[in-house]
C-alpha cells in the first residue's frame, strides 16, 4: 500500500514524496483514511511511528480548497520542543499549498504569535499554557476550529494540564472533529476520550509495553564514578554517530555535559531550567550534527524526533518502563536501526529488573572490550553530599574567621 491510495491532493503527495517517505507507517494506514471521512479517532500508538503526517495530512487535505487566513485547526502538544516540530512538519508538508500556521508556546515573546492569531493561521500548534494566556485577549478566538488534536496526550496529563485542556476545549465549537494520540492507554487517558471524543475509530498500533523494534539493547554494569568514563569509551566506538543521553536530574544533565566537554567530546543539554533560546540552539546544533551529545532529562526531550538518531544512552536507569520506551523509542524510528545502551550502577540493578519484567525482554549485560572498569576516575560526576556540606561549613568558618580578625 502507497500514499497514491490514500485520497490526498497531488500537493500533498508531492510533500510527501519530497519527504522521502515511500510508505505509510501502520498508524498512518490505519489513522488517514477515518480521519479523511471526518471521523473522530483513539490512536495508541509509540513514539517514532509516524503519528505527526497521521494527523496533519487529513488536516490539509481538508483545509484545501477552502479559504485560508481562518485557524480551522488546533493541535496541542505537551512541550515547547514538541509544539516547534510538529509545526515544522506542518510546514514540510504544507509546503506545495497556500496552507499557512503557527506554533504557540512560551519562553518566546507573545507579539508574534498574536500576529498569527490577527492573520489567522490555519493550523496553530499550542502547548496548553501559552495558548491560554492568548485566549484571555480579545484577539485570540477559536471560535472556527473545526478539527482539535491531542498529541501525546498521556504526557500532557502527566504534566497536569488537564484543566487547562479543558478549559480551552469550552471555547471551541462544540460540532467538530476530535483526534487523541498517545503512547499508552492509561485509565486517565480512556476517561477524557469517552469526555471528548464521539463514537471513535479506535486503533491501537502497537502494544504499548515494547519498545521499537529494530533497536539493540544492551546494559552496561559499571561502578557508579566509572559512568563518565565509560561513556567517553563507548562513543568512541565505530558506528555511534551521535547519540542522546538521558540523566535521572537537570543537575546530572548540567554536570554530564560539562564532563564531556572537558574531555574533548562535543555535547550540549536541554532540559526545564534552560531558556527557550538555549533549549533550540542545543536542539539545532545537535540535528545539524555540529554537536554529536546531547545530554536530556525526559520530560525535555519527550517525543524529540531526530532523523538518523544512532544511539539512545541511559546515562542513569529510567525510573519507570514506561521511561525506558519512550526514551529508547527515539533511535530506530521508522525502521532505521539504532541502539540502547544503559548504563547500570550495582544500585540501580533492582530497578533495570523491573524494567525487563515490564518489557518482557531479558536485556542483555555486555562489557566493553579494552575497558578498564576497576579504574578511579580521573574526576567525579557530583561531589558526594557530605563532601558538599563540610565544604560549605568550612566556607563559612573561614569568613567568620575573617569577621573576628576585622
Ligand atoms: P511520533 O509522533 O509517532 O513519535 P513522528 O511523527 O515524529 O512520530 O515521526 C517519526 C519519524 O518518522 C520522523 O522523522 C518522520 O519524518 C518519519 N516518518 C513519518 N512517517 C514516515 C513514513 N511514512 N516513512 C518514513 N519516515 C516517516
Ligand atoms: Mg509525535
Amino acid at each position: 500500500m502507497s500514499f497514491t491510495s490514500f485520497d490526498l491532493h497531488p500537493d500533498l503527495l508531492r510533500a510527501v514524496d519530497a519527504l522521502g517517505y515511500t510508505l505509510p507507517t501502520p498508524i498512518q494506514k490505519d489513522a488517514i483514511p477515518p480521519a479523511l471521512a471526518g471521523r473522530d479517532v483513539l490512536a495508541c500508538a509509540m513514539t517514532g511511528s509516524g503519528k505527526t503526517a497521521a494527523f496533519i495530512l487529513p488536516i490539509l487535505q481538508r483545509l484545501l480548497g477552502r479559504p485560508t487566513g481562518v485557524t480551522r485547526a488546533l493541535v496541542l502538544a505537551p512541550t515547547r520542543e514538541l509544539a516547534a516540530q510538529i509545526d515544522e512538519h506542518r510546514r514540510a508538508l504544507a509546503r506545495f499549498t497556500r496552507i499557512g500556521g503557527a506554533a504557540i508556546f512560551g519562553g518566546v515573546s507573545m507579539g508574534p504569535q498574536e500576529t498569527a492569531f490577527r492573520r489567522g493561521a490555519d493550523v496553530l500548534v499550542a502547548t496548553p499554557g501559552r495558548l491560554l494566556d492568548h485566549l484571555s485577549r480579545p484577539y485570540a478566538r477559536l471560535d472556527r476550529i473545526e478539527t482539535l488534536v491531542l498529541d501525546e496526550a498521556d504526557r500532557m496529563l502527566d504534566m497536569g494540564f488537564l484543566p487547562d485542556i479543558r478549559r480551552i476545549m469550552k471555547l471551541l465549537p462544540a460540532q467538530r472533529q476530535n483526534l487523541l494520540f498517545s503512547a499508552t492507554m492509561p485509565p486517565a487517558i480512556a476517561a477524557l476520550a469517552r469526555e471528548l471524543l464521539r463514537q471513535p475509530v479506535t486503533l491501537d498500533i502497537e502494544r504499548p509495553s515494547a519498545p521499537a523494534v529494530g533497536v539493540s539493547h544492551a546494559a552496561y554494569p559499571v561502578a557508579a564514578e566509572m559512568k563518565l568514563p565509560l561513556l567517553v569509551e563507548l562513543l568512541r566506538q565505530p558506528g555511534v554517530r551521535n547519540a542522546l543521553v538521558f540523566t535521572r536530574t537537570k543537575h546530572r544533565a548540567n554536570r554530564l555535559a560539562e564532563g564531556l566537554v572537558r574531555q574533548g567530546v562535543p555535547a550540549d543539554r536541554i532540559h526545564g531550567n534552560r531558556s527557550q533560546a538555549q533549549r533550540t540552539q542545543a536542539l539545532a546544533a545537535f540535528k545539524a550534527g555540529t554537536c554529536r551529545v546531547l545530554v536530556a532529562t525526559d520530560i525535555a526531550a519527550r517525543g524529540i524526533d531526530v532523523t538518523g538518531l544512532s544511539h539512545v544512552v541511559n546515562f542513569d536507569v529510567p525510573p519507570a518502563a514506561e521511561d525506558y520506551i519512550h526514551r529508547v523509542g527515539r533511535t530506530a524510528r521508522a525502521e532505521a536501526v539504532g541502539d540502547a545502551m544503559t548504563l547500570v550502577s550495582p544500585a540501580e540493578e533492582g530497578d533495570l529488573r523491573s524494567i525487563e519484567r515490564a518489557v518482557g525482554t531479558r536485556i542483555p549485560r555486555v562489557t566493553l572490550p579494552g575497558f578498564d572498569y576497576a579504574a578511579r576516575p580521573a574526576e567525579r560526576l557530583e561531589i558526594p553530599l557530605a563532601d558538599r556540606l563540610a565544604a560549605m561549613r568550612a566556607e563559612r568558618r573561614r569568613g567568620q574567621d575573617r569577621r573576628w580578625r576585622h
